[in-house]
């Protein structure tokens, strides 16, 4: 009994936020932390297709926001939230990628969370700056044939020469959000309505602000922001 409970303490299920600009590096960082614990990674984006794709009631719902063209409304996200963190892949832990985008979305979080009778560990916020950010975005490039999409990126990974894909021959093309345009203009959307919730979980006193370009330096800052915990 007393072992039992032993292991069961020792046990390492990390249940944490990924905050960060688009481009700061989020999705990498979080592959490596789910593969290293088992925990799943979890974006809205991801969640909204699998509920549509497994065709439940919510996910019928959210679809037909989606073909309206629609923001599908805050109180359908968190229904589906509530059932995605439910899942058996949940109990290893989660890391919530691009969610919560508002403070409301925060809110709602935090009051299903309490809900849940689960505990949030940690928020990261990746603080990369700008200059590094839009470099990254600016020079990837995407094969434009629909069923490869490979990515390269004209400093790090050129296509051929004549700016075809080396896998399919394809033309490689900028994609019309990663224009510098474009990426300015989903910095300041970012930081007009995500960039509070900085703030909001520093209140919460569960904020680790990291401020690296490397992805093995951040995740070794967020190790070590666990075994505090
Ligand atoms: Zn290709």
């Amino acid at each position: 009994m007393l072992f039992a409970l032993c292991s069961f303490e020792k046990e390492d299920i990390m249940r944490m936020i990924l905050l960060g600009a688009p481009g700061a590096g989020k999705g990498t960082i979080a592959k490596l932390l789910t593969d290293y614990d088992g925990s799943v990674q979890i974006s809205t984006g991801d969640i909204l297709r699998g509920a549509v794709k497994a065709g439940t009631e919510l996910g019928k719902k959210a679809q037909g926001y989606m073909e309206r063209g629609d923001l599908v409304p805050d109180s359908l996200i968190m229904d589906i939230m509530e059932s995605r963190l439910q899942e058996t892949d949940c109990k290893k832990g989660f890391i919530l990628d691009g969610f919560p985008r508002t403070i409301p979305q925060a809110d709602a979080l935090k009051k299903l969370l309490e809900k849940l009778k689960l505990r949030l560990d940690l928020v990261v916020n990746l603080d990369v700056p700008r200059a590094v950010i839009l470099d990254r975005l600016t020079t990837r490039r995407t094969c434009s044939n629909p069923s490869c999409q490979e990515i390269y990126n004209i400093k790090s990974k050129p296509p051929t020469p004549d700016g075809k894909c080396k896998k399919c021959g394809s033309p490689v093309i900028q994609r019309a959000d990663e224009t510098e345009e474009a990426i300015t203009k989903r910095l300041e959307t970012y930081n007009e309505k995500t960039a509070p919730l900085i703030q909001y979980y520093q209140k919460e006193r569960i904020l680790k602000n990291i401020s690296s370009t490397s992805s093995e330096e951040i995740f070794k800052h967020i190790q070590e922001a666990l075994k505090g915990k």
